[in-house]
Formats: structure tokens, sequence, C-alpha cells
């Protein structure tokens, strides 16, 4: 069975193509620097530029960032789930729609070939109310969908799956705590095989230290920004998703550039990104008591050896397992493609 994997970003193209009856890789594209300086201008010229016969593949599977809380897993795409993943535009607005260009043009290329969405937030739909609720006004949830979603799903749950097999148990028997630490980083508590809790909130913008967001933060310097600083809504939102993190204290987003740097700022990064992982892992301690293992991931969790050796010497991770797993976001795309087709075949 021939799957296609499309990742369609704001600025980028990624297409993936696998043969899921041996579970290979065969091709993998990307175009990057779509409607920007230097690049095609459409997704559909990039998509173009490929000349991929998706009408010869049996399958094709989306990555799709917010899935709202309509979508508790993979689904088949028909006009009506179109029409829900654009009505979650607002509270994605970098990211579902160049995800929906990449169905739409699919759609169009290959009318005839079955088509899945895989969302980044499902695998966190299992969280309870107590954590996924803020403690604002209740009204804020009912009527506008203020919660936290989670983000970072489809590698969460490929970290699990790859977990179950190295430990040798049932992913349903797990107590795991997976960290994907790449340019955008979050932390998962899983609970008996379902996640309970993760930093990445109402959007990416929570949690981690990361490459240039900001995690957290006290919410009154957002509005000490505008009011005394001067700076507008959209400055702000720049501000603390492009310009802070590793790169707003170091300047650069690139761990492997700060930790050769060894100035004083670059070293204070690294302390500061690690200080939050540690309370976060503390606190996911907490939340599930025992642990099976704690799951390193993402560019910076899978090759930072610096990062994995201060991780294993956290006093609250010593002499707990620490998994260190290359994550593959696309493979496991492929994977839900290969399980939604056996699922409607039995
Ligand atoms: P990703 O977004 O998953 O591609 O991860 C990107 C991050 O991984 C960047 O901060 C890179 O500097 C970091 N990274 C990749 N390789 C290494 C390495 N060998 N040591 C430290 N950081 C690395």
């Amino acid at each position: 069975m021939r799957v296609a994997v499309v990742n369609a970003g704001s600025s980028s193209l990624k297409v993936k193509l696998y043969n899921m009856t041996q579970d290979k890789l065969l091709e993998s594209y990307l175009v990057e620097y779509i409607a920007q300086e230097g690049g095609v201008a459409t997704h559909k010229e990039a998509l173009e530029s490929l000349e991929i016969d998706f009408e010869s593949i049996d399958m094709i599977g989306h990555r799709v960032v917010h899935g709202g809380e309509y979508f508790h897993s993979s689904v088949e795409i028909d006009d009506e789930v179109v029409k829900k993943i654009e009505g979650l535009n607002p509270l994605a607005p970098l990211h579902n729609p160049a995800n929906l260009e990449g169905i739409k043009l699919t759609r169009e290329k290959a009318p005839n070939i079955k088509q899945i969405a895989v969302f980044d937030t499902a695998f966190h739909t299992t969280m309870p109310e107590e954590a996924y609720l803020y403690a604002l006004d209740y009204k804020f949830y009912e009527e506008h969908h203020i919660r936290r979603y989670g983000f970072h799903g489809i590698s969460h749950s490929y970290l699990l799956e790859q977990s179950a097999k190295i430990l040798k148990k049932e992913q349903e028997e797990l107590n795991i705590i997976t960290l994907h630490l790449g340019n955008g980083a979050s932390i998962c508590a899983i609970e008996r095989g379902k996640s309970i809790d993760t930093s990445m909130g109402f959007t990416p913008l929570e949690g981690l230290v990361m490459g240039t967001r900001s995690g957290d933060i006290d919410p009154a310097i957002v509005f000490y920004m505008q009011r005394e600083l001067g700076y507008s809504v959209d400055e702000v939102d720049k501000e603390l998703n492009k310009h802070s993190g590793l790169l707003g204290l170091a300047k650069s987003n690139d761990l492997r550039e700060i930790l050769s740097k060894n100035t004083p700022e670059s070293r204070l990064a690294l302390e500061m990104m690690l200080r939050r992982i540690k309370k976060y892992i503390g606190a996911y301690i907490a939340l599930l008591g025992d642990v099976d293992a704690i799951v390193l991931s993402g560019g910076i969790g899978e090759n930072s050896k610096i990062l994995q050796e201060r991780v294993k010497n956290f006093s609250i991770v010593k002499g707990k397992k620490v998994l260190v797993i290359k994550t593959d976001e696309e493979l496991q795309i492929a994977k839900e493609c290969l399980r939604l087709k056996e699922q409607s075949v039995s």
C-alpha cells in the first residue's frame, strides 16, 4: 500500500511517499520559502514542481495542526471535515489555512483517492477538564472555546508507541513523560497510554522555553508592554512568538550555535531552558506518581548529549529510565492511514 504524507506549513511543503506494506520510506520532498523571497509564489506551484502522480497512490495523509474539540482522532476527509477545519482557522491562523491548502490541492489532483486528516491536537483530547480549562470565567470556554488544546500530538503518540515497543509493555500499561524538544517544544504527561496534561496550551506559545517562543510568562507582561511600552497587539504577538526564547536570550534560536558560543548569555539561555524542563518533569511526576520512562526527542532531545546528561542527572529523574527516541511525525501519519484503512475493512 502506497501512502503519501503531506505536511503543508505556512512557508513550506513536505511530502513523503511510503510503501506501508513494508513500512518503507520511498521518496521525500521539501519545498521551502513559499510566498517568500527567492521561493515559489504559492503552495500550488510548489506541489506542481514536485510532479508527483497522486492518482497512483492508495491513500494521502495530511498533517493538520488544529482539530479543536471536533476531532479526537484521525478522520477521512470530506467536504464536511474541510468545513470544520476551516472553522478552526481563527484558533490556528498560521497553520490551519496552509494545511487546508494542501488538502484542497491534493483533492483536486486525486479526487478518487482516500484522504485522511491527522491532527496535532487529537492525542490530547483525553485530558481531563481540570487540565484543559484555564481558571477564567467559564464563559470564555463555553462561548469562545478558550482552553488548553496541546500540540505536537502526532509526535507524542509516536513516542508512546515506540516506548511501548522498547519497554515491551502495552501502551495502556504505560505511565511516561514525553519531551518533544525541537525549535518548538512541548512535554506531555501520559497516564496509562493517554495524554493527561501537556505544556502547550490554547496555542503553541505556552510552556517550555523554545527556539523563538517565550513559553510561560506572567500574562500581565502583555498588558504592561501595551500600556506602558506602547507596543501594539501584533507587535507583542511577534515579540513573544518570534523574538523570545533562546533567540531573545542568546541571539540564536539554534541550540548547537548557543552551545558552541559559551558566552554568559548562551549559558544562561541553556540554564533557563533546563530549569523549565526540570520544573515540568517534576510537576508531571507529581501528577503521574511512578513513571516507567522519560522520553527525549526532537532535534534537541535526540542530539544534544549535554541536554541528555543534564536531564538524566536531575535529582527527580535519577534512577528512572530515560529513553532517547527519534521522532517521525510523517511515519506516524502514514501509520494512521494504514490503521484507518484496516478499520474500514474489518
Ligand atoms: P527540530 O525543530 O526538531 O529540527 O530541532 C531543532 C533544534 O535542534 C535546534 O535548536 C538545533 O540546534 C537542535 N539540534 C540539532 N542537533 C543538535 C545537536 N547535535 N546538539 C544540540 N542541539 C541540536
